[in-house]
């Protein structure tokens, strides 16, 4: 049987999946794109051999569970129709799901968290390969580090670290998976006292399309390792494992202040000046939230051990007004990450509609303006909101090639986000247009886009900059024949 951290070794039957997995790769597969033609064409016999080969289980459209699983975070994937999904127990059950696809020509599609922003690891025709069940986390006390299955959720690696006064420096969403998170780079509250997720990352396993399984990590597979941290998921195949370092969680103060909507241009400006000078154990980020024609500043920060009186009065002296309201909250770890996490809230199934810049380059005043005007003409229904993640810190202690993550000395990553409270055609097609606006508005300040906030139509290789290249190449690597290819995977 597999285990709950995904077991790296594979079992004698899918050693024989592998094997048939390896000849399957020759015969040139055929791709198949919708789920009548994928239903007709495998035959029943192939699916029942399938599920005989594995720990998990194979869910079919009909079977008891099948709407649940095939679910993402964002209900606006719930018409999405895969021909199968495998909860994959174990590495095993990784390479018997592989060896079908390519035996029968259906494109997989990992899944861990399920919270893609573009709906990544779902789609028509294809072969869900869900990576849940595997999602054990065990806390190494010798060298404090921590193994997660790859279908372990932020919530229950934070939980399980705080028992031990441990943690990874992650996003706040505890929903959120914490394979896709760390491939994508993984920002947070955290990140400029810890680095990001992908930083703490020390290796893991990953099951390659061919069946191969690869113990990556800086001495062995170090070229995969290199692409794993901030390369983005389902490019080389599907992880089953994460081992991270951890750091002391320390406690933290988390401040809120607000201002008036007179004040966006002078809390933009004051906020960007300010995080040239912020201590790294310091993070706030800037909201414009904006509704009914108006745009809201706010930050909300956190200081980690201490700072936090002197933080709130640097923050309020750069932006040169008092705020209409100031709140802190002085919290252990935990508390304070479960205030970040939103309680019940970040736990709710959402629809959104979002885009990303990555703030290279300083944004000027006039430049400032042009966003506040752009943020202000949000006319759909839902809330929408520019939310401006400081980088720099831990960050910006590695190179920009160290590893696929390539804004090291970028200052922060933008989000124009809208939740939408209608998924309608047109609402969808506002929010579309609003966020192209944001693009244009903050112009030649973006240097690129972050990979965990893919966006549709947009180049892959806006989301990697110059590493794009060596991203292709791995890719071309370990995965020959493209049988992960995608719209949101590599080469696009
Ligand atoms: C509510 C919400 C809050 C968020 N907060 C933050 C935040 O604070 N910081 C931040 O940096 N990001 C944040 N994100 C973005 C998030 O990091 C990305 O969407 C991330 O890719 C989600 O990972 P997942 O495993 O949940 O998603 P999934 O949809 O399961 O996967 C995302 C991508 O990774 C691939 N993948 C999944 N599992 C594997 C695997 N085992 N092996 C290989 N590829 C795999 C999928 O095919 C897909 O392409 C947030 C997203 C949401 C919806």
């Amino acid at each position: 049987m597999g285990n709950s951290l995904g077991d790296h070794r594979l079992n004698r039957r899918a050693l024989l999946a592998t094997g048939a997995a390896l000849f399957g790769s020759g015969a040139a597969a055929k791709i198949i794109s919708t789920p009548g033609v994928a239903d007709a064409a495998v035959p029943t016999s192939a699916w029942k051999h399938l599920a005989g080969e594995l720990d998990g289980k194979l869910l079919r459209p009909g079977d008891d569970g099948f709407a649940r699983a095939a679910s993402t975070f964002d209900p606006r994937r719930d018409g999405k129709r895969p021909v199968a999904i495998v909860r994959a127990a174990s590495a095993g059950d990784v390479a018997a799901a592989f060896a079908f696809c390519r035996s029968h020509g259906v494109h997989p599609r990992p899944r861990s968290g399920g919270h893609s922003y573009v709906g990544a690891s779902t789609g028509n025709g294809v072969l869900v390969i869900d990576v849940r069940p595997m999602h054990g986390v065990h806390y190494h006390a010798e060298d404090h580090k921590v193994t997660v299955g790859a279908g372990a959720v932020l919530g229950d690696l934070h939980q399980t670290l705080d028992r031990h006064g441990r943690t990874v420096p992650t996003g706040t969403c505890p929903t959120v998976g914490a394979a896709g998170l760390t491939l994508g780079g993984g920002i947070g509250t955290e990140s400029r006292l810890y680095g990001l997720t992908a930083d703490a990352l020390t290796g893991g396993t990953l099951v390659s399309p061919s069946g191969h399984i690869h113990r990556f990590g800086r001495h062995t597979d170090a070229d995969l390792f290199w692409g794993l941290r901030g390369g983005g998921g389902g490019n080389f195949g599907v992880v089953t494992s994460l081992t991270y370092a951890t750091s002391p969680a320390l406690p933290g103060t988390i401040f809120r202040l607000s201002w008036g909507h007179h004040d966006n241009h002078r809390v933009l400006m004051g906020w960007q000046e300010r995080l040239a000078h912020l201590p790294r154990h310091s993070w706030a980020n800037l909201h414009l939230d904006t509704a009914g024609g108006v745009v809201s500043p706010s930050i909300t920060g956190v200081c980690w051990d201490r700072g936090a009186s002197r933080e709130i009065k640097a923050m309020v002296d750069a932006i040169g007004r008092e705020p209409l309201s100031r709140r802190t909250y002085a919290e252990s770890h935990a508390g304070a990450m479960g205030w970040f996490a939103g309680g019940a809230n970040g736990r709710t199934r959402q629809s959104w509609y979002a885009g990303s810049d990555v703030v290279g380059h300083a944004i000027t005043s006039a430049r400032t303006k042009d966003i506040i005007a752009a943020v202000r003409k949000w006319n759909g229904s839902g809330a929408a909101a520019a939310i401006f993640d400081p980088l720099g810190g831990a960050v910006s202690d590695l190179g920009a090639a160290d590893t696929a993550f390539r804004w090291r000395h970028a200052n922060a990553t933008v989000q124009w986000y809208v939740g939408l409270s209608s998924t309608s055609r047109a609402n969808v097609g506002r929010a579309t247009d609003w966020v192209a606006g944001c693009h244009h508005a903050i112009g030649r300040s973006s240097v690129g886009g972050y990979l965990n906030y893919l966006e549709p139509g947009r180049k892959l290789s806006d989301y990697s900059g110059d590493n794009y290249d060596r991203l292709l190449s791995l890719n071309t690597k370990y995965d020959p024949h493209g049988i992960l290819n995608s719209r949101y995977s590599l080469p696009g």
